[in-house]
């Protein structure tokens, strides 16, 4: 008899889960919004359409699951075998016709959430290994979907926004974001500031003259993941800037 609820009772992870579920509904929404024909249309990303949109997600879920079935058994098993496969399988997803394409994405999502709910307590500590080669308890796996269902469910450019996005989840992201640049010193010469978030300011403490970027935190979060610099003011020197730069790369 398989269990109907979570097997981890730890509050913290309970509370991330929700989030990513929440997710998952908030792109289903925005998915099932969207007629058949306007699958075809471009998505936020640039050579990205919608389709490619949701069949990332869906293949997302399915390379997501193979990690916390590695939690669970033991038995190694990689998100996907290489990121060309993962390209490829996403090209290919693609083509699929709409009612093959929304199911890829429920069907995974279901899984997916199954494999959570299933994973013994103890087993969300043991450690699996991103794309990137990271090795991670299985905890992570549900930000490492958070993450993708909330801002691509943006770049389905069908009315969603990142206000839309919850605060942990925005805040999470821009620290995730802005400690990539600092590890990878991409930050240079920029100062970043959240409106009402003083913990989250980011960027270059050393610089004379940086190139301050500020305002509120869903703005902040989409000019960071190079979605848009709406709300986003640049100055320097004092002076505010007629054009805000492009954030540094995110991955
Ligand atoms: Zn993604």
């Amino acid at each position: 008899m398989v269990a109907r609820t979570d097997q981890t009772t730890d509050p913290t992870l309970l509370e991330r889960l929700i989030q990513a579920r929440r997710g998952t509904a908030f792109f289903a929404r925005k998915l099932n919004e969207l007629s058949d024909a306007e699958l075809d249309g471009d998505s936020l990303l640039p050579g990205w359409s919608r389709r490619h949109i949701t069949a990332h997600i869906g293949y997302n879920a399915r390379a997501i699951s193979r990690l916390v079935e590695w939690a669970a058994t033991g038995v190694e098993s990689p998100m996907y075998p290489s990121t060309k496969v993962r390209d490829h399988e996403i090209d290919f997803g693609a083509t699929l016709n709409p009612i093959a394409l929304r199911n890829l994405f429920a069907h995974s999502a279901v899984h997916l959430n199954v494999e959570w709910r299933d994973l013994p307590a103890d087993a969300w500590h043991h450690k699996v290994k991103t794309i990137q080669g990271r090795l991670v308890p299985a905890g992570e796996t549900v930000w490492m979907r958070t993450r993708e269902v909330w801002v691509h469910a943006v770049d389905l450019d069908n009315g969603a926004s990142f206000a839309d996005i919850p605060a942990p989840v925005l805040i999470r992201l821009l620290k995730d974001i802005t400690g990539a640049w600092a590890s990878r010193g991409t930050d240079k010469d920029l100062l970043g500031r959240v409106d009402g978030h003083p913990a989250l300011g980011f960027g270059d403490m050393k610089s004379r003259t940086p190139l301050q970027i500020s305002g509120a935190l869903a703005d902040m979060v989409c000019w960071a993941t190079g979605r848009g610099i709406a709300g986003v003011t640049a100055s320097r020197d004092g002076r505010i800037m007629w054009t805000v730069p492009a954030a540094p790369a995110w991955i």
